[in-house]
């Protein structure tokens, strides 16, 4: 095949798109040692791309290989191959690049009195010359897809193009914050990152200080893998997972199991369908993780997915949940709010809790003053700009005893769904339904552990199953027992129930099953028991709570009551919707325009 020919195919592989080059070519000024790049764009880069570095330099006899397919200079034995912490080592952009479009180079090395200027077009070297030009290296990309105008006719507008472009770079900067970047469009700076000291300040940078004060920072640990970066507080979501960011051993990268991974960590802290922001750096052995999978080198096999997916969950859990032992702490000036600070700030919602007992009464000392909270991120001064955060979240105080709900002073029912109630400062609302889902969700959590409130029928119930779900029950029937419903299987799609949940006692048990059935189905390979558990638990707890349209007598809501003060978490119901709402005495003040 002539080494033209193989060179197109190769860049129909890696240069798919104008940010294919920008992120070959930056990632090449990276492993040059470069620690300020600057990136200029026409036409989004379609026109051309030119990144100059102060790198160390090409050598002159080296820029005519360098042009040539698996010309590189970063690996030199098979084994290294296992051992990759660069970026390129494959040896194929530049000369993927310069068989599609007219490439040249302006390099000099510290040493060299004088540079070099090559120009390559369609792969053929036009020119190799002295130039004087500064050190480091200037690489200037034009007439981009000539050779392939077919592919160029897949190219979008420019402000798209564009936007792949600065995606691509923006997360090179993330993972090398001490790198100076910009980025020039059409004349102007679209993107500029100073060099900075650490991750924090650098992803303060990128993504803006309002987003930094609804972070957690995370860390941790398990086997020869750790994981570092920052989150964001349930509060701050978005519709898709494009605010996800993860890096295996610095190099961006995309992977279905760890989107998975997270998603599952916030499981009934937000909403379903909306997703968190991570911005998420994995480093393991370069050994335990396979990143050559594809050319554009983005997805990555792991070696143990299993112990990747428990060191996401547990950190980010243990982050979420507030009941991390170990402080995460990034060094440098911190960035977005720590655990116990974010822990304090939404206390009246999170509670801090360590053992659950029954339905003995429990007061908490809750804190709602969130000092911690505004001294945290002092960095990200105004609020203007951010969205509307819920009322829940709202950064004031809430008056203490407006949480503590036994407390409060019951004022009546409205449309049969909404409990209204008073306290010194605040007027307080809550969703019968979602309320009770959250108490029985956090009681069958405990009860399921100790395998108590179980109740064995007296006549099992017989169920019939929709044609074809039989063995998915059955294989799921350990994570059922765990729940406590003893299920068997009786004829080709029929079921036996024998065991449930006492408060589970006159549900529709067929019902229960067949959304059971409905719940696993759509549940990925990668979830684990527990989380099949837990799916199945908040699925109970909506059948077994109170409804909507029910009338509740003054001493069902007092028991309520009670229970949600018992409860470790109870702002939001299983499946994430909110369970109270507060308008406070500034509230009343703005409704009446007294403010
Ligand atoms: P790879 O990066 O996989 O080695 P490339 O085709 O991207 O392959 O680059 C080929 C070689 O050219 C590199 O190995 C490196 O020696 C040299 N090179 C490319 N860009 C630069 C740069 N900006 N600064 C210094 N050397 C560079
Ligand atoms: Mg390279």
């Amino acid at each position: 095949m002539p080494e033209d020919l193989s060179n197109r195919i190769a860049a129909g592989e890696v240069i798919e798109r104008p940010a294919s080059i920008v992120k070959e070519l930056v990632e090449n000024s990276l492993d040059a040692g470069a620690t300020d790049i600057l990136i200029e764009l026409e036409g989004g880069g379609k026109q051309s791309v030119k990144i100059v570095d102060n790198g160390r330099g090409i050598d002159r006899d080296d820029v005519k290989l360098a042009f040539e397919r698996h010309a590189t200079s970063k690996i030199y034995t098979f084994e290294d191959i296992h051992n990759i912490t660069s970026f390129g080592f494959r040896g194929e952009a530049i000369a993927s690049i310069a068989s599609i479009s007219r490439i040249e180079i302006l390099t000099r090395k510290n040493e060299s009195l004088s540079g070099t200027r090559a120009v390559v077009r369609g792969g053929r070297v036009e020119e190799i010359i002295d130039a004087g030009c500064p050190v480091g290296t200037s690489v200037f990309v034009s007439d981009i897809f000539y050779s392939t105008p077919a592919r160029m006719k897949f190219m979008k507008r420019d402000s798209t193009e564009q936007t792949h472009c600065v995606d691509a770079i923006m997360r090179l900067a993330l993972s090398n914050p001490e790198v100076k970047m910009r980025v020039v469009a059409k004349g102007k700076t679209i993107f500029n990152v100073p060099r900075t000291k650490n991750l924090s300040d650098r992803i303060a940078l990128v993504f803006g200080e309002d987003f930094g004060r609804h972070t957690l920072e995370v860390k941790g640990q398990r086997g020869d893998a750790t994981i570092r970066g920052v989150i964001s507080m349930p509060d701050r979501t978005r519709a898709n997972t494009k605010g996800q960011f993860y890096f295996i051993n610095n190099r961006f990268i995309r992977d279905r199991l760890l989107n998975h991974s997270v998603i599952s960590s916030y499981r009934r802290l937000i909403e379903p369908r909306r997703f968190p922001y991570v911005v998420l750096f994995i480093d393991m052995p370069a050994s335990d993780v396979d990143i050559n999978v594809h050319p554009a080198k983005l997805e990555v096999r792991f070696r143990s997915s299993g112990d990747i997916y428990s060191l996401v969950t547990d950190t980010l859990s243990s982050a979420l949940s507030g009941m991390s032992t170990d402080r995460s702490e990034l060094s440098g000036p911190s960035f977005g709010v720590r655990a116990d600070a974010y822990r304090e700030r939404v206390g009246n919602v999170l509670k801090r809790y360590t053992v659950l007992s029954g339905t003995e009464k429990k007061t908490f000392n809750v804190n709602v003053s969130e000092k911690g909270m505004r001294k945290a991120p002092d960095s990200f001064g105004g609020r203007e700009g951010g969205e509307e955060l819920p009322e829940l979240f709202n950064e004031r105080d809430v008056s203490e005893d407006a949480v503590n709900f036994s407390s409060l002073n019951y004022l009546g029912q409205i449309a049969g769904t909404y409990l209204a109630f008073s306290s010194e400062g605040a007027f307080i609302l809550m969703d019968q339904h979602a309320a009770h889902e959250r108490v029985l969700f956090e009681r069958l959590k405990v009860s399921t552990r100790e395998m108590t409130h179980i109740q064995g029928l007296l006549i099992p119930e017989v169920v019939n199953l929709q044609p074809g779900r039989f063995d998915l029950l059955i294989n799921n029937i350990d994570a059922l027992k765990a729940v406590g419903l003893g299920v068997e299987g009786y004829g080709e799609n029929t079921i036996l129930v024998k065991q449930i949940p006492a408060f589970l006692t006159g549900c529709n048990i067929e019902e229960l099953i067949s959304d059971i059935i409905e719940e696993v189905e759509d549940t990925g390979k990668t979830e684990n028991a527990t989380e099949i558990k837990d799916k199945i638990l908040a699925l109970m707890a909506c059948k077994g709570a109170v409804k909507a349209n029910h009338k509740l007598t003054d001493s069902e809501v007092a028991a309520l009551c009670k229970d949600l003060d018992s409860i470790p978490f109870a702002a939001t119901c299983p499946h994430g919707r909110p369970t109270y709402a507060v308008l406070d005495i500034r509230d009343l003040e703005r409704m009446f325009k007294r403010r």
